[in-house]
């Protein structure tokens, strides 16, 4: 009788090893079945953990254990962390906007993406027929209600205490449930391996930078993190030549603007000009701030215009530096 107990233990061990170990970190990273829990009493309950090859398996909670918390590194430690005693937030001014595109280039350099990629992107909008054009540069919102962390099953996507919405591709395993939660499309999955060297591919992942770029994970507007911990305004903040971007602090109801360096309140800011923040009806509590496009002072030329342009410039660069 109890070398059929004991064959039946040897047999579920087996095929929990085999089949199961792996997967159970995957899916939850706290826990993982227990390679030597026969000492362990059944509860009789049953719960389901994904295996490494995709399949679903039922399994006793004592084949389960904790496992230690993997060590965060430093800089994913303070990365979690975040700047605390500080809530961020981006004022964009649409009637500044003149689609000089050097926010997506900046971000684009300090961020090491592909030329298509970008974690800022500005678009062509125009609200019904009869009204003017205008050009709105959206990076990710920070939302403060953001369903994209709530959706993710190994906790690689999260909110800081300082309100930065941040991912951290150690521990994300591409499964891309953030991008559809997402309602505003600021995230992009990484089909592509980047273009690294061996040097640079191996170096010390920053949260905060989201470099080294990794295949098979999620990028987007990180509200330039690593710079604000150096107390400097973002990438794409300081980049602009035309006033389109403040940022700050609304703790301190604080903002600065990246070409002008004036640094005005917040609060009367948004009042002053009517500020407003996008499909705030979703609830989602996005922490940029628009200023609508009022008393446009330049004219103004469709995105593929001026993205032909640029292209054409790029070539003609290339060519020369080829004779
Ligand atoms: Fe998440 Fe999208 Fe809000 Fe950014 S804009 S915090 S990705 S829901």
């Amino acid at each position: 009788m109890k070398k059929n107990k004991d064959n039946k233990s040897e047999t579920r061990r087996n095929f929990l090893k085999n089949s199961a170990l792996l997967g159970a970190g995957a899916l939850a990273s706290t826990a993982v079945l227990s390679s030597c829990s026969t000492d362990v009493e059944s509860t009789g309950e049953k719960v389901k953990l994904l295996t490494a090859t995709g399949e679903l398996v039922e399994v006793d909670p004592s084949q389960i254990k904790k496992v230690r918390k993997e060590k965060l590194s430093e800089l994913s430690e303070r990365g979690r962390e975040g700047l605390v005693g500080h809530h961020w937030t981006m004022v964009i001014d649409l009637s500044k906007c003149k689609n000089a595109r050097k926010c997506m280039s900046a971000c684009q350099g300090a961020h090491e993406l592909l030329p298509h990629q970008h974690h800022i992107n500005v678009l062509q909008m125009q609200d019904t027929p009869s009204t003017a054009p205008y050009y709105m540069p959206k990076p990710c919102f920070h939302c403060d209600n953001p369903p994209c962390t709530k959706v993710c099953p190994v906790n690689a996507t999260f909110k800081r205490k300082d309100g930065i919405v941040l991912i951290d591709n150690e521990r994300c395993i591409g499964c891309r449930f953030c991008i559809a939660a997402c309602p505003y499309s600021a995230r992009m999955f990484q089909w592509f391996e980047p273009d690294y060297t061996e040097e640079e591919r191996n170096r010390i992942y920053d949260v905060e930078l989201n470099v080294p770029q990794k295949k098979g994970t999620i990028t987007k507007c990180l509200f330039s993190a690593d710079r604000l911990r150096k107390g400097k305004l973002p990438y794409c903040v300081s980049a602009c030549p035309n006033g389109v971007y403040w940022f700050g602090d609304k703790m301190e109801d604080s903002v600065t603007n990246g070409t002008s360096k004036e640094t005005r309140k917040f609060s009367e800011l948004i009042k002053e000009n009517a500020g407003y923040t996008y499909f705030e009806d979703l609830g989602t509590k996005p922490q940029v701030y628009y200023l609508p496009p009022k008393q446009r002072t330049f004219d103004y030329e469709p995105v593929d215009k001026v993205m032909k342009e640029d292209h054409e410039g790029e070539e003609s660069t290339h060519s020369n530096a080829k004779h």
